[in-house]
């Protein structure tokens, strides 16, 4: 394997994840084996250590009872019987031994003139006899004699012991134990590593392999797999389906605005070149020429206004719109903008009502708002035949204010209720009347602006309602009136 191949894998989350796996498993087996040696290290030495000075009680009270000669004697009978058990030595005052018991299963040489030279100053106190240095320092696990030493009251010392050998035999098998299966517990621990860091990537792996698709082969419509066991690589893998999603309509809405806008400026500009040429090439008076750039006016105007309501509708769809919330009075606002229209809505003989409580307030862009209201306004003129009723009513219901334009016209056909709010879509039957398809994409963008929303209600040859809902909430300067709180 070359170099690069191991600095690649080193780098791949997979290979570290199992590295950082193995090591946290060795590291915590590593911790529980020392806690477990030193347990029970310390429990046998406690057995080992209370069976000791058991014996040495039994002897310490037989001095105490009969008398030096009678524990000598009990002593020699044991050592005569060579069943002793125990290392027992009686020193004198001196500290020279006056008696002792080695046990022959001791198959060790121990260097007894230390305990000669070792100086007992408390009752119960440990000492410690190595094998073969002779060093006196309590080792629990090195193979020696552990002693504990008691004062007679005739100021000799009895000391008894028992050899470590047994307790070290078995920590040692212990230790050997571990040794055995650590290294298959470091093979487990790489294995479920490598296991559990290939299972735990895999929707990683997924969502590069789409990237790849999309990217370098262009497959816009890959999505990652999905699991629905609700962890969050799932859901990640969700979000990032659903943001590709969003990101191919928008790319799809774009390529279908730019399709729609080209083709709507052929019409005017196609119109727009046709008037100039023709008055170019007839060679005629004053008025000819005037008349042809009035109509270069009008349809350059039309073309501007399109583009005017693209960049607007761009504007409040992108959240660009600048937008300056104010408390409205929206009576005064329906008012108003009925009272533009009186006119267009007079020579179609139609009627327009408007209907809202008094001081009934929302907090919105004054001028944004009046546009919305404008356009739904318009369409409700447009597409009613004379003679008939346009009604504007707005109330406060729940948490928010709504707005209802009502008519009595031409209606929607259901199939077009999504499609309506479409930039540049014009319905069927629209034709015929003035209008880019411009005005309810921007009724919709000016609402959703506001953190509201719009609905459509219409049936064919009946009428149409637009019903736009504004949050009730007002900016926290101005106080809540109270006819928010009122429901329809
Ligand atoms: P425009 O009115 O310029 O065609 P809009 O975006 O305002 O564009 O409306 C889109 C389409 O929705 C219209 O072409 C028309 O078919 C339909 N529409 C809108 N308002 C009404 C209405 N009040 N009554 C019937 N149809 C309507």
């Amino acid at each position: 394997m070359s170099l690069s191949t191991l600095k690649h894998i080193w780098k791949t989350t997979g290979f570290r994840l199992t590295i950082w796996y193995s090591l946290f498993l060795i590291a915590s087996s590593l911790v529980l084996f020392a806690l477990a040696y030193f347990l029970l290290s310390s429990s046998l030495q406690k057995i080992d250590q209370e069976a000791i000075q058991l014996e040495l009680n039994d002897y310490a009270a037989t001095f105490q009872s009969e008398g030096l000669d009678t524990l000598i004697e009990e002593l020699k009978a044991d050592r005569a019987e060579g069943d002793e058990d125990f290392f027992v030595r009686l020193a004198d005052s001196q500290n020279s031994t006056a008696f002792l018991i080695v046990p022959s299963r001791y198959a060790k040489e121990f260097d007894l003139t230390k305990l000669e030279e070792t100086v007992i100053k408390d009752n119960g106190q440990w000492i410690y006899l190595n094998a073969k240095t002779g060093e006196h320092e309590l080792s629990r696990d090195a193979d020696g004699i552990e002693i504990v030493s008691t004062h007679l009251s005739n100021g000799w010392q009895l000391q008894v012991g028992n050899n470590t050998g047994k307790r070290k035999a078995v920590l040692e098998r212990f230790r050997s134990i571990f040794v055995l299966i650590i290294l298959p517990l470091i093979l487990i621990g790489l294995a479920g590593g490598m296991f559990l860091s290939f299972r735990a990537l895999r929707p990683i792996r997924n969502l590069i392999d789409v990237l790849n698709l999309i990217i370098n082969k262009g497959e816009t419509k890959a999505r990652a797999p999905v699991n629905h066991n609700g962890d969050e690589l799932d859901k990640l893998s969700i979000l990032f389906n659903t943001m590709l999603g969003k990101v191919e309509c928008l790319i799809d809405g774009m390529h279908a605005a730019l399709d729609n806008v080209a083709h709507d400026l052929r019409s005017p500009m196609t119109r727009l070149r046709g008037t100039a040429e023709a008055a170019l090439r007839s060679n005629q008076q004053n008025e000819t020429y005037r008349e042809a750039l009035a109509d270069c006016l009008e349809e350059s105007e039309s073309v501007l206004t399109m583009l005017n309501g693209l960049m607007d509708l761009s504007e409040a769809e992108t959240g660009v719109m600048k937008l300056e919330f104010k408390p409205l009075d929206i009576k005064l606002l329906i008012e108003d903008v009925s009272e533009v229209y009186q006119y267009v809505a007079e020579e179609k003989e139609i009627t327009v009502q408007a209907t809202a409580p008094e001081e009934l307030y929302v907090s919105a862009d004054a001028n944004r708002l009046r546009q919305a209201l404008a356009n739904l306004l318009d369409n409700a003129i447009k597409y009613t035949p004379n003679g008939g009723t346009i009604v504007i009513e707005a109330f406060a219901q729940m948490q928010q204010i709504v707005i209802i334009v009502k008519d009595t016209g031409i209606g929607i056909p259901p199939e077009e209720h999504s499609k309506i709010w479409d930039r540049l879509y014009r319905g069927d039957k629209s034709r015929s009347q003035r209008g880019l398809g411009l005005g309810l994409s921007l009724v919709r963008a000016i609402i959703n602006a506001h953190q509201g929303s719009v609905d459509v209600m219409s049936t064919v040859n009946a009428g149409s309602q637009f019903i736009l809902r504004l949050p009730a909430k007002l900016d926290h300067k101005y106080q809540l009136p109270a006819t928010l709180e009122q429901t329809h």
